[in-house]
């Protein structure tokens, strides 16, 4: 029986010939029956694609920007190929439907659903380039479409993945394979149940990474990236971060709700729960350790900072003499659930009541609108918050100094939190 592993690799790691000959070399050194690699569109594939979604949507020509991002595509076959090498008819194939999509679809459907039918392109293309390439390096390998795997809900842009069908179709489909070659398939999309292809979130290659190492058993995931493992900063706010090398699930994701980018924030929780472990590495230096997150107790204690923007503080004040109690909450409660609020942290007095959301796209105005009757109510857009795990003194004296207008601040001996309207690391 073979043991299933799982690799992702991200739009930088394919971003261009060389990366490409790049992550060849790496793989070949590791080379194994049952290595699922799960493989995200090339460079900024996607954001380029959300362009032509949006200009299509508007009607308006998005000729010369599909013609750059197919000779994108082109350049990196280029890089790899012979001239007249069948992937060039492959990936103008696969430009060919793009373009019939974009033209077809943007007039009849509803925008998130056509946003879904165009986006998932990049990684259909990437995936069969570097596939292609692989095979013509000596790493025989087979191509899977994600689609016939990951089955989720309807829902658009954020599908919700059919966890027991999932683990279904991946073992069905995916073993038989594995015992031959290894399998290059698709992060980020899968499909209905009416077989229309859907999207896990922006980012969400990594998820589906997860996704399929717990469907297969696998004994480990390794996310494969530019950096050299998790920091306990991000390196270009926090120029002393220093790299993990052993992480708890538990405190990897806490990182990923207050803000790390590292990864995504779902790919934790299912590891976690089947006891995967998983290795962030970096694809410059792959033969560095990396950091390994997993269910090791306890933790070191090691101060972490992330940095978070794009936040919006709401402040309420009870307008008659009641003070705060659980009415009050439920209400807010039931005001963020129904306008899809991500509450990020909340903080109560005996009159007053502090609540830190993401940006959302509506007026102060609008935002102040389904508590007037019992609050008054002020909110400021554009915030940013920094969040210490494990503070030590040094953190609390620095972050109070480069405070520029404080606005809230939290602090247990476990995390500080403050918020801010202006970060200025160099005050
Ligand atoms: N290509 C998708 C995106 O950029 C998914 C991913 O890379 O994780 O959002
Ligand atoms: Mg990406």
């Amino acid at each position: 029986m073979i043991q299933p592993l799982v690799y992702k690799f991200g739009g930088a790691s394919i971003k261009d010939a060389k990366a490409i000959k790049n992550i060849a070399a790496l793989l070949k050194k590791r080379w194994t029956n049952g290595l699922v690699m799960v493989i995200s569109a090339a460079g900024d594939t996607t954001d380029r694609l959300e362009n032509l979604i949006d200009l299509a949507l508007q009607q308006k020509s998005f000729d010369k920007e599909l013609i750059q991002l197919l000779d994108f595509h082109e350049d990196i076959c280029r890089g790899l190929f012979q001239p007249g090498h069948g992937i060039f008819a492959r990936v103008d194939n696969q430009f060919a439907q793009l373009r019939r999509t974009l033209e077809n679809l943007a007039i009849k459907e509803d925008s998130d659903f056509f946003y879904d039918q165009v986006i998932g392109y990049g990684e259909l293309i990437s995936t069969r380039i570097v596939q292609e390439y692989l095979c013509e390096s000596g790493l025989a390998c087979l191509w899977q479409d994600a689609r016939e795997l990951v089955r989720t809900d309807s829902q658009t842009k954020m599908a919700k993945v059919d966890w027991a069908l999932t683990m279904q179709y991946c073992r069905r489909a995916l073993f038989p394979k594995l015992e031959k070659y290894p399998v290059v398939t698709q992060g980020f999309i899968g499909t209905d149940l009416l077989g229309n292809t859907t999207t896990l979130g922006r980012e969400g290659s990594d998820f589906t990474a997860a996704i399929m190492g717990v469907s297969l058993g696998a004994s480990a995931v390794t996310i494969w990236k530019d950096v050299a493992g998790i920091l306990n900063g991000d390196p270009d706010i926090f120029p002393d971060a220093v790299k993990f090398e052993y992480l708890d699930f538990e405190e990897a994701a806490e990182m990923t709700y207050y803000g790390a980018k590292v990864i995504h924030p779902k790919t934790i929780k299912p590891l976690a729960k089947h006891g995967i472990p998983l290795y962030v590495k970096s694809f410059v230096n792959p033969d560095a350790p990396g950091t390994v997150i997993g269910s090791f107790g306890q933790a070191p204690r090691i101060p972490i900072t992330i940095f978070k923007s794009q936040l919006t503080l709401i402040e309420l004040r009870i307008l008659d003499l009641s003070m705060i109690g659980s009415f009050h909450f439920e209400m807010i409660y039931e005001v963020a659930k129904k306008l899809n609020w991500r509450i990020q942290l909340v903080q109560a007095s005996a009159a007053h009541i502090s609540i830190l959301i993401n940006d959302i796209p509506v007026t102060a105005e609008q935002l102040a609108k389904p508590f007037r009757e019992i609050f008054r109510v002020k909110s400021k857009a554009g915030l940013k918050m920094i969040t210490v795990k494990n503070p030590t003194d040094a953190e609390r004296t620095h972050y109070r100094k480069v405070a520029e207008n404080l606005l809230l601040e939290q602090d247990s001996p476990e995390l500080i939190q403050w918020v801010y309207e202006e970060y200025s690391p160099e005050a």
